[in-house]
């Protein structure tokens, strides 16, 4: 990513840089430190499923802005419910994705799902929402946040996340900096988050119903996973865990009676979801049956299937057009509020406004972003790419994609420490995203839980488009609050 010369750098936590002697040591203890509180990962290049390496991290904490990471939180239960009305909005689905399902086979087939689930009637009324809405601050509006994207499914890091702060917390205490704690927040995203599934068990009602996790072949990011599981297991030690492919649950999985769905004898009560957003996890027509027999199981799904459409990237583009909003939301400040975070988002239908959002990408592609309906990094177009990529596709092609004018975060100057790379890391220039979390339990007539659950921040190389942990660029990190650029002598 092309960054402007006169991008602004936020103040740094810490006076930069570190002395040689003491950055070497307090690496090397941040590293032992992280692989051995699960800030971990297994890795891709050496696989070996009995050992972790210590996941990305940034050394000391990135600064950001107090004021818009305070406002992100309180945002947080209003996206909750608009996430919740939108999900359970047929027809506002059903519009939205019309397009984009006729060349979208992926969404296609998640959308029939749905359609199918509707004609027999959902047979669990509840769903749980564990959600994550992800910003970046944008320097030409004051470093006020944008959200880049919802994620409504296998939202992720909530654990690795919670346990970075005692990280971080331990490397500012080695180099004398203890006075800095408390203007890191605390983070409770993994109780939170745990809490919101064990709040659906309790909804479902059955002693001896599991709760299952639907994962990939390979789980890379395990430890998050574990300690998700670990946190039920240990708090709530009646509630057992399962973890299932999609490929194990159509081979193992059947529907009871009351439609329960059953593996083997063992009822699940709750399934989340940390598998099944992309077309790679369903390799063949067996996947998709299992997505489905699930779907209209009497599980509570996490997400149900209207939630999972809800979160592509069509429906939040066309939910930051104008007056949209008052569809879902009724107080009038919330409406301002939810509307300010959103960026420029664009149609690229096959149709009078897609094709005049076309040429206006083709004519100015640097202030843009093009982004397909998919999940997990690594999808996106930017900027120069831009024409060339619309070019290749057909008109009726466009209408997978959306356009998003791209968000220019502030600059933090940090160190990065990943495995494998030279010693001692050096300075770099980062930006760093913010994702909140946020749980929401109920059905089309009501909501009975709504709570914000803690966030994670991940930071990337400034000259990096994307910043995926696990692929490469991106680090874990945790907000250092500033409150403005005028108490630099503070360092
Ligand atoms: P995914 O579902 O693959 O995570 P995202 O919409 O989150 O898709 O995009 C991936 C990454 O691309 C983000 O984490 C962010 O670093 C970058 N990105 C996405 N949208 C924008 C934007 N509008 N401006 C700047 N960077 C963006
Ligand atoms: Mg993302």
């Amino acid at each position: 990513m092309s960054v402007d010369e006169n991008t602004p750098i936020l103040r740094s936590c810490i006076k930069l840089p570190l002395a040689t002697d003491e950055l070497l040591e307090v690496t090397a203890k941040a590293k032992d430190y992280a692989i051995m509180h699960g800030a971990a990962m297994r890795s891709k290049t050496s696989f070996s499923p009995d050992s972790l390496n210590f996941a990305p991290f940034v050394l000391v904490p990135s600064a950001f802005p107090r004021k818009e990471f305070e406002k992100a939180i309180a945002l947080q239960p209003i996206i909750n419910r608009l996430m919740h009305n939108v999900a359970h909005d047929e027809e506002f689905i059903t519009t939205t994705l019309a397009e984009t399902i006729k060349v979208d086979e992926f969404t296609a087939n998640l959308f029939k799902i749905y359609r199918k689930v509707l004609a027999h009637g959902f047979t669990q009324a509840y769903s749980v929402g564990l959600l994550r809405s992800d910003y970046l601050a944008h320097v030409y509006e004051g470093c006020a946040i944008k959200q880049v994207e919802i994620n409504t499914i296998a939202s992720s890091f909530g654990g690795i996340a919670t346990h970075l702060v005692p990280l971080q917390n331990f490397v500012l205490r080695e180099l004398g900096h203890a006075e800095k704690l408390k203007h890191m927040p605390k983070n409770d995203a993994l109780a939170g988050l745990c809490d919101g599934m064990v709040k659906a068990w309790d909804i479902y009602g059955k002693p001896e119903s599991v709760i299952l996790f639907i994962i990939e072949d390979i789980s890379y990011n395990i430890c998050d996973q574990r300690f998700h599981e670990f946190y039920i297991r240990e708090t709530y030690p009646h509630i057992k865990v399962l973890r299932r492919t999609l490929t194990e649950v159509h081979r193992e999985g059947k529907l009871g009676q009351r439609k329960e769905l059953l593996l083997g004898t063992t009822e699940v009560a709750v399934i989340y979801f940390r598998a099944g957003y992309e077309p790679g996890h369903y390799p063949t027509q067996g996947e998709w049956d299992a997505r489905y027999l699930m779907e209209t199981s009497l599980a509570i799904k996490c997400p149900s299937i209207q939630y999972h459409l809800a979160g592509t990237k069509k429906v939040q583009q066309a939910l930051a057009q104008p007056a949209v909003l008052e569809r879902f939301i009724n107080d009038p400040e919330e409406i301002k509020a939810v509307g300010k975070i959103f960026t420029g988002l664009y149609s690229l239908d096959d149709n009078e406004v897609g094709n005049a959002n076309y040429e206006m990408a083709l004519r100015t592609p640097e202030r843009f972003v093009l982004k397909p309906q998919r999940e997990g990094g690594g999808n996106n177009v930017y900027g120069m790419d831009i024409p060339d990529a619309l070019k290749r596709m057909t008109r009726v092609e466009r209408s997978a994609w959306i356009l998003m004018d791209l968000i220019h975060p502030p600059l933090t100057q940090g160190y990065m420490v990943r495995p494998g790379s030279d010693m001692p890391p050096q300075i770099m220039d980062m930006v760093s995203e913010l994702g909140i979390f946020g749980v929401v339990i109920g059905d089309a007539d009501n909501i009975v839980h709504n709570y914000q659950a803690g966030h994670m921040l991940r930071t990337k190389l400034s000259t990096a488009n994307e910043g995926g942990v696990a692929a490469g660029l991106g680090a874990l990190d945790s907000p250092y609050l500033i409150d403005s650029e005028d108490e630099d002598a503070s360092n």
